[in-house]
C-alpha cells in the first residue's frame, strides 16, 4: 500500500460522510481503520494531509485530535487550520477570528449585567469562572491569574482608592461576583468583614492558640485564682498567665462557647457598658 492511495481512501472517507453519519456519532469521531495506528509524527506534511486535517476539523475534529493524530503542534495546526500555513491547500478554512473562550464571554456578560442574580442575591463565581485555592473566582488576563471581583468592581465603581485597595464582600461568599456585594475596602474593614463571617482566625484556629475552646469553657467554669493558675498551667501546659486571661475573659472574648461569667449587680446585659459586651457574657449574681 502506496501513501498517496491511503490518504486518498482517508480523504474520500472524509469528505463522503453523509448526514445520516451525524446521528450514529460518527463524524466528530471520525478515525480511519486504516490510518488510525500509524504513526505520522515526524513526518512532513503534504498539501493533501493538510487537506484531510482541515476536512477533519470542518467535521468536528478538535485541536488536541490533531496534535495528536499529525504529530504537530497546537499552534501549527491552528494556523493551518486557518490557512496561516499552507494557503494554497485546499479543504475548507477556518473563519480566523478564534471564539473567545466561555470564561470570557461568561465576564463580558457579566460586565454587561447579562447574567442575573441568584434567588439569594448573588452571583456565584463557581458557577462561571475557576476557583484559586482561597475560593476566589478568578480569570487569566495576559496569562497570570486575575480575582474576577476586582475587575467587576473597577469595571463599575471605577479604580481603587489608594486608601481602599481591597475588593470586599458585602456578602459571606467568596466567590460572589455580584457588583451589589462588592466594595473598595480598607485594609481595617476587611478585617472587621472577617470577624463578622467567622473567617478571622480567632481562638482554636489561631495558629498560636495554646488552649483549645474545651479547655477554656472548663477554666471559665472553675474560674482559679491567680495563684491556683499556676497549677492549670502545669495541667494544661500554658503559661500561667494564659490561663488567668482565658478564665477571666481577658483573651478568648469571640468563643460564643465558653461563656463568660460576670459577677455584677447589673440585672441586665443593658446595663453593661456597650464596648464590654462579649457576644458569651453571662451575669451571674451574688446571693
Ligand atoms: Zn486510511
Ligand atoms: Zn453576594
Amino acid at each position: 500500500m502506496n501513501t498517496s492511495n491511503r490518504f486518498g481512501k482517508l480523504f474520500d472517507e472524509a469528505t463522503s460522510i453523509n448526514e445520516g453519519a451525524a446521528e450514529h456519532g460518527q463524524v466528530g469521531s471520525f478515525k480511519c481503520e486504516t490510518c488510525s495506528p500509524i504513526r505520522r509524527r515526524g513526518r512532513k506534511l503534504t498539501a493533501q494531509d493538510v487537506e484531510v486535517m482541515r476536512w477533519q476539523a470542518f467535521y468536528g475534529a478538535s485541536v488536541s485530535e490533531l496534535t495528536n493524530d499529525y504529530g504537530i503542534n497546537d499552534r501549527t495546526v491552528r494556523r493551518i487550520l486557518v490557512g496561516d500555513i499552507w494557503p494554497t491547500a485546499a479543504g475548507p478554512l477556518r473563519s480566523k477570528g478564534t471564539p473567545p473562550r466561555p470564561r470570557q464571554e461568561a465576564l463580558q456578560a457579566l460586565l454587561n449585567r447579562e447574567i442575573k442574580p441568584d434567588h439569594e442575591g448573588h452571583i456565584r463565581g463557581r458557577e462561571y469562572f475557576q476557583l484559586n485555592d482561597d475560593g476566589y473566582a478568578v480569570i487569566n488576563k495576559n496569562s497570570k491569574k486575575v480575582r474576577v471581583s476586582r475587575i467587576v468592581l473597577k469595571h463599575f465603581k471605577g479604580p481603587a482608592p489608594a486608601d481602599k485597595p481591597i475588593a470586599a464582600h458585602l456578602c459571606r461568599y467568596r466567590d460572589c461576583v455580584n457588583p451589589d456585594c462588592l466594595y473598595w475596602a480598607s485594609p481595617w474593614q476587611n478585617m472587621q468583614d472577617k470577624y463578622r463571617d467567622g473567617t478571622m482566625p480567632m481562638g482554636d484556629t489561631h495558629p498560636c492558640a495554646r488552649l483549645t475552646e474545651r479547655q477554656v469553657i472548663l477554666l471559665r467554669l472553675v474560674r482559679p485564682a491567680w495563684k491556683e493558675c499556676r497549677r492549670w498551667s502545669y495541667e494544661l501546659g500554658a503559661p500561667q498567665a494564659t490561663i488567668y486571661s482565658a478564665a477571666h475573659g481577658y483573651s478568648w472574648k469571640h468563643s460564643p462557647k465558653a461563656p463568660l461569667i460576670v459577677w455584677t449587680t447589673a440585672e441586665s446585659v443593658d446595663e453593661i457598658p456597650e464596648r464590654l459586651r462579649a457576644p458569651n457574657l453571662v451575669l451571674a449574681h451574688s446571693p
